[in-house]
């Protein structure tokens, strides 16, 4: 298990944490500015600036990527699949410019939640088949563009409106589909917000290998909770047992960033310095 006592240099900062106090360009030069080597900007967040302010902004300040969010939200009827189809391959091409090493997803639920304007449907065996076609429709772009697709499974509180893939089991099914022979090419984002509850998680863990994982990200649970989306912990301050975690996921010999993505309606409200400095002491001392 790697120290991370002594510095941040394992940190990345998943840029929606400080998205209320400025925009990415104020992002990145205060992670710079705190000696944080890593990134993972949104797409909202890169479009306000322009991508070529965003890859030059990164590009300038020295920043890693640990990841690029998001593509995904695949379930759509059938007026809509064009659009799911060339956002996400948009979304590849976004996270190639960046230099990101993956590009995460966020698959999706119900197609009108997924892509607004769709038929409303209860129908989530057949959201799940969407995922799983939406999927391999975009492995076969992203393998050309080079680009590794990380699926996050979300808690399932999220399966009507963000994600239908809810347990880790879920998403390495689908990669085992998708990416038989293991090309690299197709793997999770294992976020301890949306996993820990599982009590499979561990070998779920043990089943990614290294190779299936992709990234890692840290916050918090709450309790109580006060906000389905908006209310993840800073670390240290709820009840996932961070350290455990890392350590199952660094026994494969995963080697890349620790990523903290904090939405907080509490977080927001605090000077970006300061929830810098707080994730920083953190990552040093809980994560
Ligand atoms: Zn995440």
């Amino acid at each position: 298990m790697r120290d991370l006592s002594a510095d941040h240099a394992l940190l990345s900062l998943n840029t929606a944490t400080v998205r209320k106090q400025g925009d990415l360009l104020a992002i990145v030069e205060a992670c710079a500015r705190h000696g944080i080597r890593a990134v993972s900007p949104w797409r909202d967040q890169v479009a306000a600036v322009g991508l070529e302010r965003a890859v030059r902004a990164v590009k300038d300040a020295g920043l890693a990527l640990s990841g690029y969010c998001r593509g995904g939200m695949f379930p759509a009827d059938a007026a809509h699949a064009q659009e799911a189809r060339d956002d996400n391959r948009r979304a590849v091409d976004e996270a190639a410019a960046l230099g990101a090493p993956c590009l995460v997803l966020v698959v999706g639920g119900l197609p009108q939640f997924s892509r607004p304007g769709s038929a409303p449907s209860k129908d989530l065996g057949a959201a799940h088949a969407q995922v799983e076609d939406g999927i391999a429709a975009l492995l076969e772009y992203a393998r050309a563009a080079n680009m590794p697709l990380a699926i996050e499974p979300l808690h399932p509180m999220y399966a009507a409106d963000r994600a239908c893939v809810n347990t880790l089991a879920h998403a390495l099914d689908i990669c085992d589909q998708l990416d038989p022979d293991r090309q690299g090419s197709l793997g999770v984002a294992l976020d301890v917000y949306h996993v820990w509850w599982d009590p499979e998680l561990s070998a779920g863990i043990r089943r990614c290998g290294r190779d299936r994982m992709l990234a890692y990200h840290v916050c918090d649970w709450l309790v109580p909770t006060k906000d389905l989306l908006l209310d993840r912990g800073m670390m240290g301050d709820g009840v996932i047992e961070l350290r455990r975690i890392r350590c199952e996921v660094e026994a494969l010999g995963f080697a890349g960033f620790v990523e903290v993505e904090i939405f907080s309606n509490d977080w927001w409200t605090r000077p970006m310095n300061e929830v810098i400095e707080t994730c920083i002491t953190r990552h040093r001392t809980i994560v």
